[in-house]
This record gives structure tokens, sequence and C-alpha cells, in this order.
């Protein structure tokens, strides 16, 4: 278990310093943000999330790093601050850095609204998630504290402006290169530094990064995830070592793309031969991940978005069809759907 807080250094080929800082982003959940000292730069690699002691322990890993560099390093003194994709456990601490810091705020286009207008996006995806659990087969009562925990999740965050995007950019910023990987989440960013990567969450070292239906959200989904790990096998060149927003740095990243496609091609696989019956989502998410227990029943929610990204691609694909049309035709509301193999 991460104790936070906490820093860890790293250094880039050319011997900029980047300092990994532990926090704890809610109860038994921890996250990372990344302070670069590059040129002029003094550079903010996600936030965590501004719930309960993350800023403090934020605040308190920029000040065990100026100890080590033997500066003055504060959310002060911070010039920018990247974000790699727009959940709350990677932007949620920004309301507190705008307040206390000048530094220029970027993040990709496909996110700038949910960091500034959250409002928006609670209010269009929850609608869309009580659509998707009906359709899953998620009994009523279940289905409405599904809801609330989503809702509860980002309650706190004040929207903030932001000051730039990345693809109006160029998708560069100084010695900073991304490119955009959608799919984990529509908006994520993996940023390059000489040999270094940032990689949030779209690679993650000891678990496959969660999977949501596009039906949720344009530009999540499998289909795009998967398009998205190709296009960083064949961007990454020489990387000598990727840094995640969770758990640890990751030394051969190619490798760790061909075991995070194993891991999905293998659930496609298993999820067709468990739908030669028909099922719902719901059921599925049963079979495939059992009695799921954890935070506020989100645990729940994220084990039925995986389920619903995975029958999703297979449906969009052509390889399953509507059990039970005939329910569905003759209802206007959503029914649950019995999907099953060709
Ligand atoms: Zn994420
Ligand atoms: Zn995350």
């Amino acid at each position: 278990m991460p104790t936070s807080p906490a820093i860890h250094k790293f250094t880039t080929a050319s011997g900029y310093p980047i300092y990994r800082l532990t926090l704890n982003a809610f109860p038994n959940f921890w996250t990372y943000a990344y302070l670069i000292l590059v040129e002029d730069m003094t550079m903010l690699i996600d936030t965590g999330s501004g719930f309960g002691v993350s800023n403090q322990d934020l605040e308190a890993g920029l000040a065990l790093a100026g100890d080590a560099e033997d500066r003055d390093i504060s959310l002060a003194t911070l010039t920018h601050v990247l974000l790699t994709h727009g959940h709350i456990d990677h932007f949620g601490g920004l309301p507190h850095i705008r307040e206390n810091s000048p530094a220029q705020v970027g993040v990709h286009e496909l996110d700038k609204r949910t960091i500034t207008n959250i409002e928006e996006r609670l209010a269009i995806t929850s609608q869309h998630l009580n659509n998707f659990l009906r359709e899953a087969g998620v009994a009523d009562a279940q289905r409405e504290s599904l809801l609330e925990t989503y809702r509860m999740a980002k309650l706190t965050y004040q929207s903030v402006p932001v000051d730039f995007t990345y693809e109006a950019m160029g998708m560069r910023l100084g010695p900073f290169e991304m490119l955009h990987v959608p799919g984990h989440c529509p908006g994520h960013v993996i940023i390059r530094l000489e040999d270094l990567l940032f990689t949030g969450d779209h690679v993650l070292g000891e678990i496959s990064p969660h999977q949501a239906p596009e039906s949720l959200t344009a530009f999540t989904g499998l289909g795009h995830y998967l398009k998205s790990l190709e296009d960083l096998r064949a961007w990454t060149g020489d990387v000598r070592l990727s840094l995640a927003g969770h758990g640890d740095p990751i030394p051969n990243l190619k490798a760790r793309l061909d075991e995070i496609e194993e891991v999905h091609a293998h659930r496609l696989e298993k999820i067709q031969d468990i739908l030669k019956t028909p099922h719902t989502i719901a059921e599925l998410a049963h079979i495939l991940f059992g009695e799921v227990k954890g935070y506020s029943g989100y645990n729940q929610l994220l084990a039925l978005e995986e389920a619903g990204a995975h029958i999703e691609y297979l449906y969009q694909r052509g390889e399953l069809c509507i059990h039970n049309l005939e329910d569905l035709e003759e209802n206007s509301t959503p029914l649950p759907i019995y999907y099953s193999l060709l």
C-alpha cells in the first residue's frame, strides 16, 4: 500500500529531474502527479483528486521536491499544469491549484468541457448511464444507488477554466510532445519528454485500464482504446521508461501493450463463449467478475461498464444479435437487452 505524501526521483536522458508525487486520491486509492523541472518550466502533470488529503499531499510533495532540489517549489512557483485526461482522480485538484498558482493549464480538446463545465458532463452522462443500466438489466433499486454513486464521486469539484488545448498547440509544448489516445477517456493523451513517457491511465503496469462503452461517452469504448494502443506502439520509439498515473513504472512498454491486448482478446473470447446462451450485461458482469464489492458500489459500476464495453465492441462488429428483439419493439422505454452469439 503506498504512503503519501512521498516523492520518487527519475531523470531524463539529458538530466532533467522528474519527481513522482504520491497522492491519496480517495480512501484506499492512490494516484500520481509528476513534477518536471525542464528549462524555465516548472511543470506538473496531473493534479490528484482534490478530495480528502489529496491537495495537502500535493503541496507536501512539491515542498519535498523543493528540499531535494534546494529551491522553492510550491503551487505558487508552478508555470504549467498538463492533464493526461479528464478523470477526477487526475484533474480534481485543479480548483485548489487555480486559487494558489499562476500556472497555465492545458488539456486535450475532447476533455476540456469536463474540466470547465462538469455540471453538463454529470447531467448528460447520468442520463446515458441511466439508460445503460436499464438496458444492462440492473434492478431499479441498485440502478438508483449506482447513479447516486456516480454523481457523488464528482460532486466536490468546482468547474474551472483552462488556458490552452493540445491540438491547438500542434500537440507540443516546449520539449513535451503529446499523442491523442482516446478510449479510456475521450481526450486522453500520452506525454513524451525525451526518453520518458507519461502514460496516465492509458497504460498501467499492474491492471488493464478501465473501459466503458462508447454509448455513455463518445470517443471512449474498447474499439477506440485498442486502436490507441496500436497508435502508441507506432509513436513510442525507443522509450526507456513509462510513468503511469497509478502503480509501478513500466520498463518494457511494448511487452506491456502485448499483455493488455492479450487480456482483452481473452476476455472477448470468453464472452463469445458465454453468449452461446443469451445474457444481459449485468449477468455477464457477474459471470466475469463475480460479486464485486468496494468503495460505495463504485466497483460494481466499473464491472458493469467493463462488461458493457466488451459487448458493445462485439455487437458493433456484427458478432452478436439481440435475442429479445420483440420485447424491445413493443416498448418505448429502455428494457434489459439479452445478447447472444450469432
Ligand atoms: Zn482514468
Ligand atoms: Zn486514474
